[in-house]
């Protein structure tokens, strides 16, 4: 569809805005970093003489891995309840976990888009800001640039004005750098999507209320409240001259921006700091629609899939896990499969171990108590480590928690990691499958009959390759090995972005004379 796709022309990073101290959900924007080892200059790694402690864990480690176990019939159970929630979601308002939220897109972008558009997208851990010339059918994407900037930890825990005039001034520092390349009619505003990775009650295509923070997001004045508006009135204090013209969450976002490349594409699905999936339904498919109608027949539903919460085979370090958090008994999916929540499963698990079962010998596990202190990326990392003694599990061991370990601590550790990430991978792919196999059930033959594409988003999905191959393993067990040749789950870099951009440009209040 477009001649030339420049991704992207710059990646910059805003130097003045300070980085997470490393606690919840905290990623300093140079994510990729997170793999490497981290050696400390003048300390020792290892103490040889940390005691043997493989015995003594191995009932624990025994007992981890079958609570957290997910042979097929888990699987298959979790995919039918998804897809019995989703059913009645769509049924009428508080049906279900699931809220399965109408999100006023019903015309996905076509190509014919032109102009300069910018997108904004509020996740858990970044903000990023997007500008994306487009150039209609002939010339497509012809340029995108983006910035990325972490949330400063006190934002998410302070008021609604603090954070949108955080967000408006990263937007304008960035728009001012457009530098005239790009010259705007007189008296028009430049046009922002606006993504917003929260549960929304979309009231219209450029407005929506908030139902409540999630992913350890506690900011005051803001729920009940319309989010584009408050970006909006940020904007105004800031003198931006900027308007949302769509609001639209991450996974929609990714929707429209795969399929703008790819027809076949019908879900799109966020593994990151938190998780979503969202789906391409036929309007008489649902009962709760009383006014809204589509031209196409068709609209995009927003399922907010972390809500979900039947069938999961949990343990005791889910519950205090949860327990411990702002919103408990609340979004168990999300807590059981993101990225915000692996890393810290995993900590109180080897915590427990410490305790328990001296897995780190006569080193104190003292730091380990701390909430958040092991983060997904960091599993990540351990989990890559292939050298013969896990020097990397070693040093991030060290580092982090101050515990010493020896090669079978170690190794217990990374089998920690993957009981952990296991679980988590398929039952996302069986999540997938539950909303495939609902889709499946009203359209006989049009999802399973040909080809048939997940997008995919998040930094979970795109670091975490072990995290990916479980998730497609459950997918492939659930469908069996011909149905599942039909079912492409495809890493769709960025959709987010573009596919806010997009939709702004679709919904543009200028119409589509640019
Ligand atoms: P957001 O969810 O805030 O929009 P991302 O999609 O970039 O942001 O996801 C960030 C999350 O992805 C982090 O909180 C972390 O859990 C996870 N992540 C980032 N890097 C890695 C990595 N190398 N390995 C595993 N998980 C990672
Ligand atoms: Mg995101």
């Amino acid at each position: 569809m477009c001649s030339l796709y420049l991704h992207p022309t710059t990646f910059t990073l805003l130097g003045s805005y300070r980085l997470l101290p490393m606690s919840v959900a905290a990623t300093s924007p140079a994510v990729g970093s997170f793999c490497l080892p981290r050696f400390p200059r003048h300390t020792p790694r290892f103490r040889m003489a940390v005691r043997s402690s493989a015995i003594s864990v191995g009932p624990l480690l025994t007992k981890l891995k079958h609570d957290c176990a997910t042979p097929l019939p888990v699987l298959r159970h979790v995919a039918d309840a998804m897809a019995a929630d989703m059913r009645s979601g769509l049924e009428i308002d508080g049906g279900s976990d699931l809220k399965m939220i109408l999100s006023y897109i019903d015309s996905l972008p076509t190509g014919n888009e032109k102009g300069l558009f910018y997108a904004l997208d509020l996740g858990g851990t970044n903000f990023r800001v997007l500008r994306v010339h487009l150039g209609g059918k002939e010339d497509g994407v012809i340029a995108t640039e983006f910035e990325q900037v972490s949330i400063p930890q006190d934002l998410m825990f302070g008021t609604s004005e603090e954070l949108f005039d955080f967000i408006a001034s990263g937007l304008g520092k960035f728009a001012e750098r457009e530098g005239g390349k790009f010259s705007m009619q007189s008296g028009r505003k430049r046009e922002i999507g606006f993504t917003f990775s929260f549960p929304v009650r979309q009231t219209s295509i450029a407005s929506g209320i908030l139902i409540k923070w999630t992913k350890g997001f506690a900011v005051s004045g803001t729920a009940g409240r319309d989010v584009v508006a408050c970006l909006n009135e940020a904007m105004e204090r800031q003198g931006l001259e900027m308007q949302v013209s769509a609001l639209v969450n991450d996974a929609v976002g990714t929707l429209a921006g795969a399929r703008y490349w790819d027809d076949d594409v019908m879900v799109a699905v966020i593994l990151g700091t938190g998780t979503n999936a969202c789906y391409i339904e036929r309007m008489d498919a649902i009962p709760k629609l009383q006014s809204h109608v589509s031209s196409s027949g068709r609209t995009i539903i927003n399922t907010e899939w972390g809500a979900f919460s039947k069938g999961l085979p949990l343990t005791v370090f889910d519950r205090d896990m949860d327990a411990a958090t702002i919103n408990p008994g609340e979004q168990i999916f999300e807590k059981t499969i993101s990225g915000m929540y692996l890393g810290e499963i995993v900590r109180r698990v080897l915590l427990k171990m410490a305790e328990e079962g001296a897995l780190f010998g006569d080193s104190s596990p003292e730091k380990l108590s701390t909430p958040f202190l092991l983060r997904t990326p960091d599993v990540c990392a351990m989990q890559q480590d292939d050298s013969d003694d896990l020097k990397v599990v070693g040093s991030i061991l060290h580092d982090s928690a101050s515990v010493e370990s020896n090669v079978s601590a170690r190794k217990i550790v990374v089998e920690v990691c993957d009981t952990i990430v296991k679980r988590g991978g398929r039952l996302a792919g069986a999540g997938i499958v539950g909303i495939l196999q609902k889709m499946e059930e009203d359209s006989k033959g049009l999802v399973f009959g040909k080809r048939t594409v997940v997008a995919m988003d998040g930094g979970l999905y795109e670091h975490y390759p072990q995290y990916r191959r479980y998730l497609q393993d459950a997918v492939t067990e659930l469908l069996g090995s011909e149905l599942s040749k039909n079912v492409v789950i495809e890493h769709s870099k960025d959709g987010s972005g573009i596919g806010a951009a997009l939709l702004a440009a679709a919904n543009s209040m200028y119409g589509h004379d640019l």
